[in-house]
């Protein structure tokens, strides 16, 4: 019987990246064992979850953090690395969702998150390699124009100038290859290793007092008058807010939030070395790169010269069986000519996506905040959502409520039956990637 492979379990292919055998020397903490305290509890050791330490360490607050297996071994550590800009949504979209107000308030944020984190790397001197430049290219020629459009508006109405627009030709010359059309270049954006980032800012915390604990699963929360106490299974944390950090690997840990993620599944390969030569050519200035499909590609070159390509994600429990041959067909749609490359890493990993595609931040009484839904976009996102947190526990809830405050629709039909609903409808879009 083949091995199962369950999407959802930070233990599944977190050795499997290229970031795995490329970290810088991952510091181990020790697994908690018998009763603690502190002012904050944090579960998930992910950007969320260690941001938020970092900004309630830095202010006084003592910290206790359980990371059910590695730090880093949720999306945080495994992601595609495309540091974005932005929300996930356009501003057009959240213009004609919440007004051009609150728009302006959410493009604020997002340009404060991708500076949070620029400043987190160099405050704490986390080597990561940060690279600038995003390219957007269309995947079909009618979605050229929109792509142009929307680097004017924010030109116009937001006076961003780091998106250029980018022709057809000039694409096809960064590339090496002339399978996508025009978009644009974004200078404030480009891509990073996601893994040393996490394990830089796990570092960081740690030295900011912040007590980590991995391979300890929270397993149960008990609310109390003045706080909560959260049990694992040799011990226990009493704290007066408890912070939930654990976006895709959630697995029901507390039902609200729950109801309104669901977890995915995307999937990420890593060629063989391609000489410093061959990777100029297929990508000439080293930015990352996106393309407009539903299910995105996305990729850039590593410092050794490797392609890595992300590309198919699954709606299943499980990962499939060969990760490489499932993403190196969507690589090949790409880059025909790297047809005789050999796929050194192939790996998987779990994000929570919301139905709106906006994250979902919320509380449960005064003591307990969760930030969660980044839905694909959450390098800069889930750094800044851990500091929204952490700001709205020292009172300062603007930000945090403007989120909080979004009307997000709960995935219907519980745990079991919301699979089918989406399923089906992730299909359909996915679908109309082929037309
Ligand atoms: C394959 C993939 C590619 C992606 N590509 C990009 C990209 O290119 N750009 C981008 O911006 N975003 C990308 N994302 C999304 C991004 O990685 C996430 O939005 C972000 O990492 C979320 O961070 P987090 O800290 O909220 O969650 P995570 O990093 O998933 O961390 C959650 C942690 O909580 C822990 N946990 C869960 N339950 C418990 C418990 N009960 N007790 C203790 N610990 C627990 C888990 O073990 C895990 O370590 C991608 C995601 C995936 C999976």
């Amino acid at each position: 019987m083949s091995e199962r492979r369950g999407g959802g379990n930070p233990k599944t292919g977190f050795d499997e990246s290229w970031y795995y055998d490329t970290a810088h020397g991952g510091h181990d903490y020790p697994a908690l064992d018998g009763s603690t305290d502190a002012d904050v509890c944090v579960v998930g050791g992910g950007y969320t979850g260690l941001s938020a330490a970092i900004e309630l360490a830095r202010k006084g607050y003592s910290v206790v953090l359980l990371e059910g297996y590695k730090i880093g071994s949720g999306a945080s550590g495994r992601n595609g690395g495309v540091f974005g800009t932005g929300q996930r949504k356009d501003q057009d979209e959240l213009e004609s969702w919440l007004g051009m107000d609150d728009a302006r308030k959410m493009w604020q944020i997002a340009c404060d998150a991708n500076q949070l984190v620029r400043d987190r790397v160099a405050e704490f001197n986390i080597d990561c390699d940060l690279k600038d430049g995003e390219l957007t290219l269309a995947h079909r020629e009618r979605h050229e124009g929109p792509l142009w459009d929307y680097a004017e508006h924010l030109e116009k109405n937001y006076g961003y100038t780091a998106k250029r627009i980018v022709s057809r030709d000039e694409a096809a010359e960064m590339l090496g290859v002339e399978t996508l059309y025009g978009g644009y270049l974004d200078t404030c954006a480009g891509h990073i290793h996601p893994l040393n980032l996490t394990l830089g800012l796990a570092r960081a915390a740690s030295e900011l007092g912040v007590k980590i604990f991995e391979e300890t699963l929270a397993g149960g929360i008990q609310k109390r008058n003045d706080g909560v106490t959260v049990k694992t299974a040799t011990g226990n944390v009493q704290a007066k807010y408890l912070v939930i950090a654990c976006n895709g690997y959630l697995n029901g840990f507390h039902k609200t939030p729950d109801n309104y993620q669901m977890p995915i599944n995307n999937f990420i390969l890593a060629t063989e070395p391609l000489g410093e030569e061959r990777g100029r050519q297929i990508n000439r200035d080293d930015v990352s790169v996106v393309d407009t499909r539903f299910v995105v590609n996305f990729f850039h070159n590593t410092p050794d010269h490797r392609l890595i390509f992300g590309g198919g994600e699954n709606y299943s429990s499980n990962f499939p069986r060969d990760i490489k041959q499932f993403v190196r067909k969507n690589m090949l749609k790409i880059y025909p000519n790297l047809a005789d490359v050999k796929i050194d890493y192939g790996w998987g990993g779990t994000l929570a996506i919301t139905m709106r595609r906006m994250p979902h931040f919320g509380r449960d009484g005064n003591h307990i905040y969760w930030a969660q839904g980044y839905s694909g976009h959450g390098i800069a996102m889930a750094n800044m959502g851990g500091k929204m947190v952490a700001d709205a526990i020292m009172g300062q809830d603007e930000r945090f409520d403007l989120f909080a405050n979004l009307t997000h629709f709960p995935f219907p039909g519980g745990r079991l039956l919301r699979w089918p609903a989406l399923v089906a409808g992730m299909m359909y879009y996915s679908m109309l990637d082929r037309f």
